[in-house]
């Protein structure tokens, strides 16, 4: 590794990795008890909206780290590192444990009602955890949370490398009620035979073609095509990174069920929460016309 050859580039190159090493095992650290020193870790929250009526369908949960001193931190930044040390199945079970209670609280207080469900981002490494599928449905008993209320989103890439244990989990969690989106829809280089084979209930567009919708005609194609592809096997169907009312329009006028975006609210922690801009965004949909 300190060959004499390498001096110039390698060396340096060495040094570079050394450092992103040490500042990876420090972050790993930092993210271990930050585990533990849990208000660190915060559960934020985003609409995801009933196209047709503009009314509020769902929210999304995505994580957000308050580092002391590094301040936010978004997850692109430290979720890979959680997945590769381990540390993904406790952030997501403390993720899960958090958004189902918040979850039941604004049931109980008729905030929003049954229809109104929970999507959460599930790391494939928890196929490999045989006590997952108990603990959700304990979960769920505790909170008194009714069938198809919660969603899991799994990507479409961590599929790829998954083996058939999956399968079974996936049909285990179907058992009891418990939804499953395919989230990043398009990007993952997936056989379309494992719609059928994971029995998924929603497919997430990845927000990139929604990005391209207008610029690049593949985008609305392949747009066009997948909520085809939904329609004829009754799946759901969320557009992701909806940021402006053209996207909407459009989305609307295809047919798209679902939509999440910017455009209607960006992910806020609980106690932030926009709940009238959430409520006014039905008159919003309606003045907009059939788009
Ligand atoms: P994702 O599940 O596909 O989530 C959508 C991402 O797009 C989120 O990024 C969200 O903040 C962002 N987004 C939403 N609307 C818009 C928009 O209109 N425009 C743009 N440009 N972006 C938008 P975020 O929060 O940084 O999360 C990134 C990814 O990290 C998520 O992608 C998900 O795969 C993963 N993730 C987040 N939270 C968790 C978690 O608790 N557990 C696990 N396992 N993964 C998580
Ligand atoms: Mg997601
Ligand atoms: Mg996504
Ligand atoms: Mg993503």
């Amino acid at each position: 590794r300190t060959k004499q050859r390498g001096r110039h580039g390698y060396t340096l190159f060495n040094h570079e990795l050394r450092r992103n090493q040490a500042d990876q095992l420090a972050l790993e650290a930092e993210l271990r008890h930050a585990l533990e020193n849990r208000h660190e870790l915060v559960p934020y929250y985003q609409a995801i909206v009933d196209s047709h009526s503009g009314k509020l369908a769902g929210f999304e949960t995505l994580v957000r780290w308050h580092h002391p001193q590094r301040g936010l931190i978004a997850p692109g930044v430290f979720l890979p590192m959680a997945e590769e040390s381990g540390l993904i199945l406790k952030l997501d079970r403390y993720m899960i444990e958090h958004a189902c209670a918040q979850l039941a609280q604004w049931y109980g207080s008729g905030r929003i009602d049954h229809a109104v469900c929970l999507h959460i981002n599930l790391s494939s490494a928890h196929f490999h955890d045989p006590g997952l599928v108990g603990w959700l449905q304990e979960l769920m008993q505790r909170h008194a949370l009714p069938v198809g209320t919660l969603h899991l989103e799994i990507t479409e890439s961590a599929l790829i490398d998954v083996p058939d244990v999956a399968i079974e989990v996936m049909r285990q969690l179907k058992e009891r009620g418990i939804c499953l989106a395919l989230d990043d829809f398009g990007t993952g280089y997936s056989a379309l035979s494992y719609l059928h084979r994971y029995h998924f209930d929603v497919l997430k567009i990845d927000q990139a073609f929604v990005r391209d919708i207008h610029c690049h005609e593949e985008s609305s194609a392949i747009v066009r095509a997948i909520l085809a592809l939904a329609a004829a096997l009754g799946l759901d169907v969320v557009a992701e990174g909806v940021e402006t009312m053209l996207q909407v329009q459009t989305l609307r006028q295809l047919g798209c069920p679902r939509l999440q975006g910017y455009y209607f609210a960006r992910p806020a922690p609980a106690a932030e929460l926009d709940w009238p801009r959430l409520a006014g965004m039905q008159q919003e949909l309606a003045h907009a016309g059939d788009g």
